[in-house]
């Protein structure tokens, strides 16, 4: 469509801020890696922009490795997903955050939590068992789970996908559309899937409120938001003025290192100790 052309000239004409790729991991250490139980889960807060709240905790996945120190996903997801071992990694980080958002509830917290979920993981229908199965054993409602897709990966054949991502939504998940407006989603998925929630991509957020073609991205992006009933998320919020922005133009959710970086589970006490003073 002209819209679908529009963000594609918009995201390849607003320059990444990305960093050069890193070297990638080797296949077996990371498979070693995850059956020893090297991945750990670090968190990030959601917060609400107009009342400050917490909403939940997005949980990013970090390596922790004897060897090697501490690793990002950029340097092992696709390494994960080329050499078949990306939905034993998902279970894994999946089991840990739920096991989280079960304690975060005995406390009180009602915080939903977020994992992010490949394409790939999306190939089979056993996955979405083992989605329900687990919820079910933590005793959590679906609601306080959210799934972040993304296509970084390219599947083939859709169908099996678009049939996961349903029935997650007819069983009440929530479901997000990760980096919205870049190459890793599309409106075509819009009008197919019945997202909860749309992040909009950290591209289009910091700076936002000085640059024309970054703000007009961001407005088409919240306008879509809006008109399709999903809670707009604002990634890459890095600063006050980042904020004061998308407060004034009722952005719903915000998300960046202006209101924390991604947290050891152990730092989220003292974290919120200062965010709410
Ligand atoms: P994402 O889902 O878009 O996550 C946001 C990324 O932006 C994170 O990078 C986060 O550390 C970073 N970030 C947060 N706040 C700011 C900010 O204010 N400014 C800037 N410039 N960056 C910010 P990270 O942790 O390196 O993760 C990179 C990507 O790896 C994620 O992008 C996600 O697509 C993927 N990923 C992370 N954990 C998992 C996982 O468990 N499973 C899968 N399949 N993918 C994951
Ligand atoms: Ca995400
Ligand atoms: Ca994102
Ligand atoms: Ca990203």
């Amino acid at each position: 469509s002209a819209l679908q052309d529009i963000f594609e000239t918009w995201s390849t004409s607003v320059p990444s801020q990305e960093v050069a790729p890193l070297s990638k991991v080797n296949p077996e250490t990371l498979r070693a890696a995850i059956a020893d139980g090297e991945l750990i889960n670090y968190y990030q807060p959601k917060v609400n922009l107009q009342t400050g709240e917490v909403v939940g905790f997005e949980t990013l996945v970090r390596w922790n490795s004897p060897t090697q120190g501490l690793l990002f996903p950029d340097q092992f997801i696709s390494v994960a997903e080329e050499f078949d071992m990306v939905d034993e990694m998902t279970l894994q980080v999946l089991q840990s955050a739920l096991k989280q958002a079960r304690e975060w509830q005995d406390a009180g917290k009602l915080w939903r939590v977020a994992v992010n979920i490949s394409m790939k993981n999306l190939a089979s229908l056993r996955f979405l068992d083992q989605i329900l199965s687990m919820t079910l054993a933590a005793r959590l409602e679906p609601q306080m789970l959210e799934l972040e897709v993304t296509e970084s990966y390219h599947a083939d054949d859709l169908r099996i996908p678009l049939e996961i991502l349903t029935r997650l939504h007819i069983n009440r998940f929530r479901l997000s559309i990760d980096d919205f407006g870049t190459g890793n989603s599309s409106l075509s998925q819009l009008t197919a899937i019945p997202f909860d929630e749309l992040k909009i991509d950290q591209r289009f957020v910091h700076g936002a409120h000085i640059d024309a073609t970054r703000c007009a991205a961001f407005d088409a992006s919240l306008g879509l938001a809006k008109q399709l009933h999903m809670e707009a998320v604002a990634e890459g919020v890095e600063d006050r003025a980042d904020w004061d922005f998308l407060k004034d133009k009722a952005c719903d959710v915000a998300q960046g290192y202006f209101i924390s970086k991604v947290l050891p589970v152990g730092d989220i006490p003292s974290w919120l100790l200062s965010w709410e003073a």
